[in-house]
């Protein structure tokens, strides 16, 4: 078997040599490096005699100037140690993490020792580790060499990290105009250098570093063409490229010191704090997540919020209006189709959609509270965790927090994601996110067939979120948009209590755009599904299922039938919720509406929805709905930040495509597992379906293996 070989690095006095010294016991050979009068010492871990262990002199950066410098960045280069174990003095975190980001720039595995903690907690300070370990991208162990403590689990970690089969290399990430250079620069190397040492080779370039240069033998072109980049680069940041990188580091050394240092003394940071280790934990922090989530629809689909749309819908929109108007309208003698325009149409279709106003109401006001206080950001940092496991970017998070309210702003916030195929993937998956328009659906769907059950409502948001994470899992396999991910900092302000004015300001607006688009896109698209509802292609008035919409939806509808609701209903409210998905809800207002014909606290409104859903078709169609193409103003919104037409279609039709196979696995196995429904060939090909499914995000990943083996003759060639 292999040795392993660990480098051992720090800078001088992180205590590195007490570090080696417990690791290694008395098997340690000294000696000095070729050529130069620095100390060379060795040793195997003393638990495993497998694993040497390479003691590199103290040095504060890996620039090529003192002989222990060159000494270290030699032997890291060419020796090439399957990983690095970093020796960090947690006294004067800012200065040594330096070391830390120019390791990491190496592309060689990096694990984080934090010496000192005992020194720290005397001092009053903490560092909280998890934060540390979440920002570097890398593993960080926190460790006494004094009193040593943690040196097993440091250990250990190392080896874990180092058997890990698909390591993804993590780089600091710095500005983008800065990322954009260097990826310039690796493709002016080409295969020049063998790709794990392109970005440390492409970074050494920009910094002029005169080792690098020698090293490389570039050809004049190249040259060139590196100079001229750095040039551009110099430009823009008015700086000289060299420093451009140190500040570069230091800024990312600084966003890192805000994330995870902790002041004892500041009571509140600490407090802080404490709430971020239960919140965020490991394990914790999904379920808890759920139970908030769950608190919070609870509270606005059947608490408050429920009792004020009852009320909206039954008695306000349900007879008061249209009673009113009704009686004007007889009053000015106003035509009969007029009449049933106004009443059937248009408060019956923008009534619906506006009688979920109070539960969106309270929904916006808890989401703002959530935001406002900070938990929101937690929650996006705890997916970044989940997420980058995966090799995806935790970047996808932000845009997908924004779609809540509106996939618009949530899709062209993905412009602040580098990576292009990065952002691809988020463009494509971040409409799977309940916005406010889908929110009256699923509250329509959880009020109408399980009044009494208050996992519905929240179980949309978690398949939303779910069909997120795992559509990036799979489509991550996939050739299309394989690769690492970019690196990524998510900044967590203190805790504080929510802010009443900004809360209440943030739902107002919420619902004013709620409201606004009632009166305008909905408003225009209710007169239009009245029309064609109560008119045959001959302009002749039929009832309604002889209608245009009727035969329109006639001719779609059989697509469905396998999801469970086949009836030409669901289908025209499918196609108009494209136009805005509250259409979805304004169209089953006309249709199912017939106002006046209910009772005066007509609880009913809705129960005609009964004669043609089952609840599990009911919920199959909130699935559809909730992950089918999002509306026009979202797709066009896609195009502009996917650039071709070919790449729109590509997102749309995974969309559908998902939303279809989702929805069709959850219609019939529900159907037989709660409704009695009979086995048969469907049942048994939505467990293919299903099988499929869950092989596309199990399986392992082909396409990087082959890359992988690529890669290995031309690292000999190179
Ligand atoms: P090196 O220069 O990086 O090899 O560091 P050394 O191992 O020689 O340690 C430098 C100094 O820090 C010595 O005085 C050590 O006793 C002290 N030291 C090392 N580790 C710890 C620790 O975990 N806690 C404390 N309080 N002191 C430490």
């Amino acid at each position: 078997m292999n040795k392993l070989q660990l480098a051992l690095t720090g800078n001088p006095n992180s205590g590195k040599t007490s570090v080696f010294n417990l690791l290694t016991g008395a098997t340690q050979s000294v000696g000095n490096w070729p050529g130069v009068t620095v100390e060379r010492k060795s040793g195997s871990y003393r638990k495993n005699k497998q694993v040497m262990i390479q003691d590199l002199p103290g040095i504060y950066s890996l620039a090529p100037y003192t002989p222990e410098e060159i000494v270290a960045r030699d032997y890291l280069l060419q020796d090439h140690p399957t990983a690095i174990i970093n020796i960090v003095d947690g006294t004067n975190l800012e200065r040594n993490l330096y070391l830390t980001t120019q390791l990491m720039e190496t592309g060689i595995p990096v694990v984080v020792a934090v010496n000192m903690m005992d020194l720290m907690k005397k001092n009053g300070r903490t560092i909280n580790l998890e934060k540390l370990s979440y920002g570097l991208g890398v593993e960080v162990v926190g460790i006494s060499a004094i009193k040593k403590q943690g040196i097993d689990e440091l250990m250990k970690t190392t080896l874990h990290v180092v058997e890990e089969d698909h390591q993804t290399v993590h780089y600091p990430s710095y500005d983008a105009r800065l990322e954009a250079a260097l990826d310039e620069i690796s493709d002016v190397l080409g295969n020049t250098v063998c790709p794990s040492q392109t970005r440390w080779y492409a970074i050494k370039l920009f910094e002029r570093d005169p080792r690098a240069i020698d090293e490389l033998n570039l050809s004049r072109l190249q040259q060139k063409e590196i100079e001229e980049i750095i040039a551009i680069a110099e430009k823009i940041f008015q700086d000289s490229s060299d420093a451009i990188l140190v500040n570069e580091r230091y800024e990312f050394i600084t966003k890192l010191i805000a994330l995870c240092m902790v002041d004892e003394k500041n009571h509140f940071l600490k407090v802080s704090d404490h709430i971020d280790h239960i919140v965020t934990h490991r394990i914790l922090a999904l379920p808890i997540f759920a139970l908030v989530m769950w608190g919070m629809y609870y509270l606005a689909i059947q608490g408050i919020g429920g009792f004020g749309t009852d009320w909206v819908n039954d008695v306000l929109f349900g007879s008061l209006v249209p009673d009113f108007v009704q009686k004007t309208l007889i009053h000015w003698q106003v035509a009969t189709w007029m009449q049933d325009l106004i009443i059937n149409g248009i408060i019956a279709g923008v009534g619906a959609v506006l009688g979920f106003l109070p539960q969106l109401i309270v929904l916006f006001l808890c989401l703002a509270i959530l935001e406002d206080c900070g938990y929101m950001s937690r929650i996006a940092f705890v997916m970044d965790r989940i997420f980058r496991k995966f090799g995806l970017s935790g970047k996808s998070f932000i845009p997908m927090l924004i779609a809540t309210g509106c996939g618009v702003p949530g899709v062209m916030a993905s412009r602040t994601i580098e990576n292009e195929k990065d952002r691809r993937l988020t463009v494509m998956i971040t409409t799977f996110m309940p916005c406010s328009a889908k929110l009256p659906i699923i509250a329509l769907v959880a009020g109408a067939f399980f009044p009494k059950a208050s996992w519905v409502a929240p179980s949309a948001y978690f398949i939303g979120i779910a069909s997120i994470v795992l559509s990036g899992i799979a489509l991550k396999k996939t050739r299309l948009f394989a690769g690492d991910p970019a690196p990524f900092i998510m900044e967590l302000p203190a805790y504080h209590l929510p802010q009443v004015r900004s809360v209440l300001n943030q739902t107002f607006l919420r619902s004013k755009a709620f409201v606004k688009k009632a009166g305008t896109i909905i408003f225009v698209s209710t007169i239009v599904i009245w029309f064609t509802f109560k008119f045959n292609f001959s302009l002749q008035e039929v009832p309604g299922d002889q209608s245009m919409l009727a035969t329109l939806g006639g001719v779609i509808s059989p697509i469905f039938k396998p999801l469970g609701w086949g009836v030409w209903q669901g289908a025209v409210a499918t196609i108009t919720g494209l136009v805005a998905k509250e259409n979805v809800i304004g169209t089953f207002g006309i249709l199912y509406g017939h106002l006046g014909s209910v009772s005066d606290n007509g609880k009913e409104v809705w129960s005609l929805l009964h004669a043609d859903f089952t609840p599990v078709a009911a919920y199959s169609f909130l699935v559809f709905n909730l992950l089918c193409a999002p509306c026009f103003a979202a797709i066009g919104a896609i195009r502009r930040e996917m650039g071709t037409v070919k790449w729109t279609l590509t997102a749309i039709g995974y969309q559908c495509g998902l939303a279809y196979l989702v929805s069709f696995v959850t219609y019939q196995l529900g159907h037989v597992l709660f409704e009695g429904g009979s086995l048969g060939f469907q049942t048994f090909l939505s467990l293919i379906v299903l099988a499929y499914l869950i092989y596309q995000i199990v399986r392992k990943p082909k396409q990087t293996i082959i890359e992988l083996t690529n890669v290995v003759p031309s690292m000999k060639e190179g």
